[in-house]
């Protein structure tokens, strides 16, 4: 009945559009409820997508690991090609269910990103919804997601929860939203604060120490100087952790990061683990094909730059620090590889704290690196090296073309 009754009104509102001689597909909407049952014994979510409303699209294409997602059925027409999975939705909506082992192990012979135990469950929602892509008309999603999880449960995500327990789940620049971002449900130790206006909540199954304090203590020195950087941030920011067996290391998603609970807050070198994973987080920038030192030296070199600019470390112990990169940075013969290692980061931060040095030189101190930061995280495409230099350059007013034959070889 109260399915009839919203789609009803969703007719109502695209007639009214064709009325007002507003044609825009992208004004009209459709519902998507994403419902995500944990069941530990098992180790298993079951998840639900349904999706109502006259402007939905055709059909769903989910690129789904066979391993890992199972018993894909619903309404209408569900078929399976290796890691393709299409729904073709029926014209009245419907429901499409699938089963997905939680557990996942990062790399051979090293620790998981994610995992359910009858204590708690740590994962992304990429995990449970993976890359979903549609067909047919694009319209915007209003989406929200239901957790149901074992009595006494508490839950962490990136998103707002509604007083009926749903969390909302949009995402400006795609139409169908979907939960993506770092995920925390069991009994859980929280810590909540604003910090710079953003929302932080830092959490942890009960037992695996991750040092929330600490951390608080760090982002109420330095977050105002990320957010000063990027000042187009979401405003909540889910900060997971949790010990052995996960993954000893830290990784961004949207709005969240996951950080391993022995990791330290700043690393012998000067650079924060934390701090790297936040700018990646603020930033979500992908790398194109020679473009990883960039995205991964910007990451590597604000760490540390935030702590100097929030006066955590003196100039002498920043400069330290960078000493420190350059001699890491050259066992790193190469920048322009696919994958950034340690080494290759620790350089393009060398690198790209020279090119802030020239930036402000040539521009009287006018403008900075941060400038150059703002420009490629309004641009969104993927970053290469060439385009970084494009935009560098404009930042800059001068070529630098002598820079960067210098200092990255191209
Ligand atoms: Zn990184």
């Amino acid at each position: 009945m109260f399915r009839l009754a919203r789609r009803g009104a969703a007719v109502v509102l695209a007639l009214g559009l064709v009325l007002a001689g507003a044609p825009s597909a992208a004004t009209s909407s459709y519902q998507v409820h994403y419902r995500v049952e944990l069941v530990p014994a098992d180790g298993l979510a079951r998840v639900a997508i349904t999706i109502d409303g006259a402007a939905r699209p055709d059909a769903l294409l989910i690129r789904a690991d066979p391993d890992r997602y199972r018993g894909f059925a619903g309404d209408g027409e569900v078929t399976r090609n290796g890691e393709q999975v299409v729904w073709k939705i029926p014209p009245s909506g419907g429901q499409l269910r699938y089963d997905v082992r939680v557990e996942h192990r990062r790399a051979k012979k090293k620790g998981l990103d994610a995992e359910i135990t009858d204590r708690w469950a740590l994962f992304r929602g990429e995990d449970l919804f993976p890359p979903t892509a549609t067909d047919g008309p694009e319209n915007e999603a209003v989406a929200d997601l239901e957790l149901v999880v074992p009595d006494g449960w508490s839950l962490i995500t990136p998103y707002p929860r509604r007083k009926s327990g749903l969390f909302e789940i949009e995402q400006p620049h795609r139409f169908h939203d979907r939960p993506t971002g770092w995920m925390l449900a069991g009994h859980l130790a929280i810590t909540r604060e604003t910090i710079a206006g953003v929302k932080v909540a830092i959490a942890n199954p009960v037992g695996h120490d991750l040092h929330r304090l600490d951390i608080l203590a760090l982002l109420r020195w330095t977050l105002a100087e990320l957010v000063q950087v990027l000042p187009n941030h979401g405003d909540r920011f889910a900060i997971v952790g949790a010990a052995d067996p996960m993954w000893r290391g830290g990784l961004s998603g949207p709005f969240s990061l996951y950080l391993h609970a022995d990791r330290p807050l700043i690393d012998r070198d000067g650079t924060s683990p934390i701090l790297h994973e936040m700018m990646h987080a603020f930033m979500h920038a992908r790398a194109g094909a020679d473009g990883d030192w960039i995205v991964e030296g910007l990451a590597e070199y604000y760490s540390l730059a935030f702590l100097r600019r929030s006066n955590t470390f003196t100039q002498r112990r920043y400069e330290r620090s960078l000493d420190k990169l350059a001699k890491k940075g050259k066992s790193a013969p190469d920048l322009l590889v696919p994958r950034a290692n340690a080494a290759v980061a620790a350089r393009g931060a060398v690198v790209l704290a020279a090119l802030d040095a020239r930036i402000r030189k040539e521009t009287d101190g006018d403008k900075s690196l941060d400038d150059v930061v703002r420009a490629l995280e309004k641009d969104r495409a993927a970053v290469t090296t060439a385009r970084f230099r494009e935009i560098a350059e404009s930042v800059a007013g001068v070529s630098l073309a002598e820079f960067f034959q210098e200092y990255v070889g191209r």
